[in-house]
């Protein structure tokens, strides 16, 4: 097997299931797939097969699995990076924010976690299920709607580790790097600095 081979397997890194046999063995479902030699981190392939828009082939039944049906897909629909553009403390404990989160608005969320402006931050739109992954069903289950806090337009929810189903604090803002492009959906697992190094471990 030569070392391409091996790339293409590893490509979603045992992170796609396929649909019909189980199997991880997924490969991107390109012709001529003439991918630039380049030493990515873990994170940023990741990142590269996260937002990847393009199918998978399963290498041992052949079935095909759109990108729409990625498992991180479902987990993280309305959900989104963005960036805080401005702060507004009120009530003491209250923030309210205006956050970029790809959309042609700013995206007005009141929060009671600190956050400060420039921060990049994940937040679960209007529509989307909290925690991440859960069923409409579950017990507990949120279903983020456009409300109203304090007097304040609230249009979505600050995700905290626990509600991105990562490993984390509850309570404080979840932290993303920027290789996470704003608008995009998260990773599916926590990534985070390991030292001054660069290194990126997932949890
Ligand atoms: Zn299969």
């Amino acid at each position: 097997m030569s070392d391409s081979d091996e790339e293409e397997e590893d490509y979603y890194q045992g992170k796609l299931t396929c649909s019909s046999c189980d199997e991880t063995s997924m490969m991107r479902n390109v012709e001529d797939d003439v991918e630039e030699v380049v030493s990515l981190s873990e994170e940023e392939k990741l990142q590269r097969f996260t937002h990847d828009t393009t199918s998978a082939l399963c290498l041992s039944c052949g079935e095909e699995m759109e990108a729409c049906e990625f498992p991180w897909v479902k987990r993280f629909e309305h959900y989104r990076v963005g960036v805080v553009q401005s702060v507004e403390v009120f009530k003491k404990k209250y923030q309210a924010l205006e956050i970029d989160v790809g959309a042609e608005e700013a995206l007005k969320v009141v929060t009671t976690g600190k956050v400060a402006e420039g921060q990049r931050v994940i937040v679960a739109c209007v529509g989307a299920l909290v925690p991440a992954g859960a069923e409409p069903d579950d017990e507990g289950v949120i279903v983020v709607k456009k409300g109203s806090v304090g007097g304040k337009p609230s249009h979505g929810m600050l995700c905290d580790s626990p509600s991105l189903s990562w490993v984390g604090a509850k309570g404080v803002a979840a932290k993303i790097s920027d290789i996470w492009p704003i608008g995009s959906i998260p990773p599916i697992t926590k990534q985070r600095a390991v030292g001054a190094g660069g290194e990126y471990v997932g949890s």
